[in-house]
């Protein structure tokens, strides 16, 4: 296979992990829609392959294109984001313990606490902002610091190489969640961590059709282990899967620029807005991490967060009727979408920390898509305007 690691970022999503076909010279990675590998004699096999769950063609080149976008020397791929965290987790022992923010990801908090727990992995919660809190929490028995960097919903920065250097003195892995940033923003492994976590679903697959993620990882005896787990836990993507992901990232470049454009524009129209009591937008000089963004993003995402002025009656009025925005979850797709955290995607967490973080009832989420901005400002300009009229009139 063609090294590409001298290339820049556009021409490596582009190209690496992938040469033409050899048997007919088909520009795209087939999809090897196959469990199997035909043996010449028993124990002998003819390529790298004997069996799916191990290893399967159109994998091999996904992984090698995503480790090459995170310019790291391995990648290894899953079925989803939670399986990629989930093997990250299995690395770990009876016993052991593990720091991660306050503000997870509500799928990776319930892996944690619902079920890794049981198995004797005991973890603390800190506001990852907070190197002094962060610090203080380290035990004995600390392995891991799993870091979600911009946060979900609140859009908080944490410093990673400030961070990692904090991880490196406890001799403690750090692996970052790099699902909101995308390589494209920010490159964790170069800034000290061990191993860079995505959840594919979103901007690296980017069309809203595919669950997946990945893991990337420079330390080989760490990759070797990661694919045991992958093999042996069995949690990995279909061929028809890596196949749609490969195609993805041929423009992730140019999806994320679009998303940053036209997320900056949405962010000031809001700040602006009467309608709006507060924005957060990590491009945004009124951002409290705005400064560590700067630092260690190239752009700064397609998410956005904002209070409304009113409650939740209001916020059930703008998300009924704007148009262009669907409402769902999930995000880091083409489409815009727009969501209510406290009854959406974060209704697991508990009531008094959903207080404290700020998810309110009129704390509303919004994933911008690469339609045209001014379209997208229109519909929410005149979403907002109408909650402005009072309801007798
Ligand atoms: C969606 C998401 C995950 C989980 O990924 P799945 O593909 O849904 O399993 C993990 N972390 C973050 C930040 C996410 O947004």
């Amino acid at each position: 296979m063609s090294d590409y690691s001298s290339f820049r970022f556009a021409t490596r999503a582009i190209h690496a992990g992938q040469t033409p076909d050899p048997v007919t010279g088909a520009i795209m990675t087939p999809v090897y829609q196959s469990s199997t590998y035909a043996q010449s004699s028993p124990g002998v096999i003819k390529g790298n392959y004997d069996y799916s769950r191990s290893a399967n063609p159109t994998r091999t080149a996904l992984e090698a294109n995503l480790a090459s976008l995170e310019k790291a020397q391995h990648g290894i791929c899953f079925a989803s984001g939670c399986a990629a965290l989930s093997a990250v987790i299995h690395l770990l022992n009876q016993g052991d313990h593990v720091i991660f923010n306050d503000d997870v990801y509500g799928g990776s908090f319930r892996l944690f606490d619902q079920i890794f727990q049981r198995y004797g992995i005991s973890y603390t919660q800190v506001d990852m902002t907070d190197l002094t809190a962060l610090k203080q929490a380290f035990t004995p028995a600390t392995r891991l610091v799993w870091l979600e960097t911009p946060t979900n919903p609140t859009l908080k920065i944490a410093d990673i190489t400030a961070i990692a250097e904090i991880a490196r003195q406890h001799q403690t892995m750090l692996a970052v969640d790099n699902t909101f940033a995308t390589p494209w923003l920010q490159n964790p492994l170069e800034l000290g961590a061990d191993i860079v976590c995505h959840s594919t679903t979103k901007y690296m697959g980017g069309h809203s059709d595919i669950i997946g993620g990945a893991l990337m990882v420079n330390d080989s005896s760490l990759s070797e282990r990661l694919h045991y787990i992958q093999n042996a836990v069995g949690a990995i993507p279909a061929p028809m899967d890596c196949f749609l992901l490969l195609r993805s990232t041929k423009t992730l470049h140019i999806r994320m620029q679009r998303h940053c454009e036209n997320a900056m524009i949405i962010a000031q129209f809001l700040e602006n807005h009467s309608a709006v009591e507060q924005v957060i937008y990590p491009g945004l000089t009124s951002h409290p991490q705005h400064a560590t963004a700067l630092k260690q993003m190239r752009g700064f995402g397609g998410m956005i967060a904002c209070y409304l002025k009113g409650n939740i009656k209001i916020s059930r009025q703008f998300l009924e009727n704007i148009r262009l925005f669907s409402l769902a979850e999930s995000l880091g797709g083409v489409e815009s979408l727009i969501e209510h955290p406290a009854i959406m995607t974060h209704a697991s967490i508990p009531d008094l920390q959903r207080k404290k973080l700020g998810i309110s009832d009129n704390f509303i989420r919004l994933s911008v898509g690469i339609e045209d901005v001014e379209d997208l400002r229109e519909d929410l300009d005149q979403t907002l305007n109408r909650l402005l009229i009072p309801p007798s009139s």
